[in-house]
């Protein structure tokens, strides 16, 4: 990792994710998902707000989640029933921020415990994420604070053996040299496509070596990814079937107000026609599915440049893998998240067409990457098939596609 961003405290070691980030009280996090508190932090929400709302509002949906019983304060078409009019929070106004459900204080941070320290991000699902106030790191104090407060008890580990796929684990250490060397893949001066590559070949170079019973090897993989590089960029690409059904999945469960009972994978065929015959649902609207296909893959240096800082605060929070990505093996995470880019892109072009633009801006990809956060990393639980499909899928592929 690049130890100019890493602190220490008292003992503990934060490193924050190069973003900027200051609350504006837009309220957006308060409503259309599910805010999961657990079984003492609803009573308590009950009790704080019985003085200002009739009991019957407070009835609080019921989460199936693998961590034992948790209720949602919001719904898809509910918001919280402690947001005001004017967007305040009546728990916050009323008894201080410090009284609230510790999911309501953390967000939009993302903290994950690691054997060398904690690193922090933060969730692009928040409209003020890469957008307002200063860096993660110049808020290091209160961020710190606001861990030692709450979030210790929230945030998720990552511990001294790093599942890789269904097969293989590998060291922390090695797993941080491999995101250390992913993250420098995405410094070099590229195209977003080049650098993207370069990330993810070198990780199904470490995967090969591993399959072929071979230990950890960086440096053979750095070695051999040119090549391999090269063989993928001289092939167009092709998603196969299942990879668009995965896609289309995700993209439908990014749709404003979805609901995410049910199962994902069952779900598939359903929602598998829902490209191309319908419409593409949007913040603010939905477009149909060959409008978006007149807007242009062809993304200019500014679009580009926002791709590159995503992934690279993704994977600095070291949130694409383990407890914070539904359980997913390492891999598995790098397959989700070049899916989730996908997604991402894809509904950036939504958002051009539903303004009749051919071409993407860095506003269209900032409101993709947001309804997909929002639709896919906000999910309570995804099923345990999930790593199963991934690895059988081809994200690679459909990323391509979507950066022309
Ligand atoms: S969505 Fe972000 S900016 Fe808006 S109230 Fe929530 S934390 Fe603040």
């Amino acid at each position: 990792m690049h130890r100019e961003d890493v602190h220490d405290y008292d003992g503990n070691v934060f490193s924050f994710a190069s973003l900027r980030y200051r609350c504006t009280g837009c309220g957006d996090c308060c409503r259309s998902w599910n805010i999961a508190v657990d079984e003492s932090e609803a009573a308590r929400f009950r009790t704080q707000m019985s003085a200002f709302v009739p009991a019957d509002r407070l009835k609080l949906k019921r989460l199936e989640g693998k961590g034992g019983t948790l209720f949602s304060l919001a719904t898809a078409d509910r918001a919280c029933p402690a947001l005001l009019p004017d967007e305040r929070c009546q728990v916050h106004a009323a008894y201080g921020e410090a009284e609230k459900p510790g999911s309501c204080q953390i967000f939009p941070y993302t903290f994950v415990s690691t054997p060398t320290g904690v690193r922090v991000g933060a969730s692009f699902s928040c409209p003020a994420v890469e957008v307002e106030g200063t860096t993660l790191s110049e808020q290091s104090a209160e961020i710190v604070a606001l861990f030692e407060r709450v979030a210790s008890s929230h945030s998720v580990s990552v511990g001294e053996r790093v599942p890789f796929d269904r097969e293989h684990t590998i060291s922390f250490s090695d797993c941080e040299s491999l995101v250390s060397a992913m993250l420098d893949c995405l410094r070099v001066p590229a195209s977003a496509v080049e650098k993207i590559l370069r990330a993810v070949a070198t990780v199904a170079l470490v995967q090969d070596g591993l399959i072929k019973g071979d230990t950890f090897s960086l440096e053979l993989a750095i070695e051999r990814r040119q090549e391999l590089i090269g063989q993928v960029l001289s092939e167009p690409p092709s998603p196969d079937r299942l990879s668009r059904a995965l896609f289309r999945t995700l993209l439908a469960s990014t749709a404003p107000g979805y609901s995410s009972g049910g199962s994902f994978l069952r779900s598939m065929g359903a929602l598998g026609s829902l490209l191309g015959k319908n419409s593409v649902a949007l913040r603010g609207g939905s477009v149909p599915a060959k409008e978006i296909e007149t807007v242009s893959r062809d993304l200019d240096e500014e679009v580009q440049s926002l791709i590159a800082r995503w992934m690279s605060a993704t994977l600095e929070s070291f949130t694409f893998f383990g407890a914070a990505a539904f359980g997913l093996p390492f891999s598995s995470g790098v397959e989700l998240l070049m899916l989730s880019l996908s997604v991402a892109l894809y509904l950036a072009r939504g958002y051009a067409a539903l303004e009749r633009r051919n071409r993407v801006t860095v506003e269209d990809l900032r409101r993709g990457l947001r309804q997909m956060d929002a639709g896919v990393m906000h999910r309570e639980a995804m099923p345990d098939r999930l790593a199963r499909t991934l690895e059988a899928s081809d994200a690679l592929a459909l990323l391509r596609e979507q950066l022309g």
